[in-house]
């Protein structure tokens, strides 16, 4: 299992000299795939260069998955080249919500006065889907989904080959308003795509101590760091390994050590 960070900066673009070291991108992961589709996490700044990266390589199909629609989540995709290819099949996934689908939810960002185009006439006719509760299949891998705390509608992902498996967590407050000292393991919130997996890309780092959460809330949550920070520890203490993708804040610049 192969992935390529394109964004991990939080809440808003930021690139520059003062963040080069992780970089000013918001959210987005493109996951290797075996075929000529583009599997994708998250649609935030850092999937505009990753369009670029394609260097004028056409899929055949894109699937971006969604983990919440806020707005560094889903910025970037108004300017990925295949999103204006008429010639691609091209599926957005993302969170159920109880009153408005998922296309009603996102296609007021990518019209008037937003925006200048509508989102019915993107020429890739983009199809919308709200992610089914039971694992499904996009192409060579089984993708699954499950709500998490924060707030809004919003999921993480597990994504699994025949080489090993990844998860997705970004924005997450797994202890908001949970002692997770106290509470069985099987509750807590993102396990259940979290468990056993071999690469878990998750908001936190707990060297430069410096995020509060990955999305908008920056801070407004609590300190949401030591919570990320459990479910990390908790993994690693079953032996699974991690991978802790820092998810600065805009104004967060370079570590000086
Ligand atoms: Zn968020």
């Amino acid at each position: 299992m192969r992935a390529t960070i394109w964004g991990c900066r939080g809440t808003l673009a930021s690139p520059g000299p003062e963040t080069v070291r992780y970089g000013g991108q918001t959210s987005c992961i493109a996951v290797d795939t075996a075929d000529d589709s583009l599997l994708i996490l998250d649609a935030g700044t850092g999937i505009r260069p990753f369009g670029m990266s394609l260097d004028g390589r056409r899929p055949k199909r894109v699937d971006v998955l969604i983990t919440h629609l806020h707005t560094d989540h889903i910025e970037g995709l108004r300017f990925f080249g295949p999103f204006w290819d008429p010639e691609v099949d091209f599926r957005i996934w993302g969170p159920p919500a109880p009153t408005k689908g998922l296309e009603q939810r996102l296609a007021p960002f990518f019209s008037p006065p937003y925006f200048p185009v509508h989102m019915r006439n993107v020429p890739s006719r983009p199809e919308f889907l709200e992610v089914p509760d039971e694992p499904w299949t996009i192409g060579s891998v089984t993708v699954s989904a499950a709500l998490v705390k924060h707030p809004g509608p919003a999921v993480g992902y597990r994504i699994e080959n025949g080489d090993g498996s990844l998860a997705y967590l970004p924005d997450h407050e797994p202890g908001l308003g949970t002692d997770l000292t106290t509470i069985d393991k099987r509750w807590i919130s993102g396990l259940g795509v979290a468990h056993d997996v071999d690469l878990l890309i998750r908001a936190g780092d707990a060297d430069a101590a410096l995020i509060a959460c990955g999305g908008a809330m920056g801070g407004l949550l609590g300190p949401a760091n030591g919570l990320f920070q459990f479910l990390g520890d908790e993994l690693g203490a079953r032996g699974i390994a991690t991978l802790r993708v820092s998810y600065r804040r805009p104004n967060d610049a370079n570590p000086t050590q």
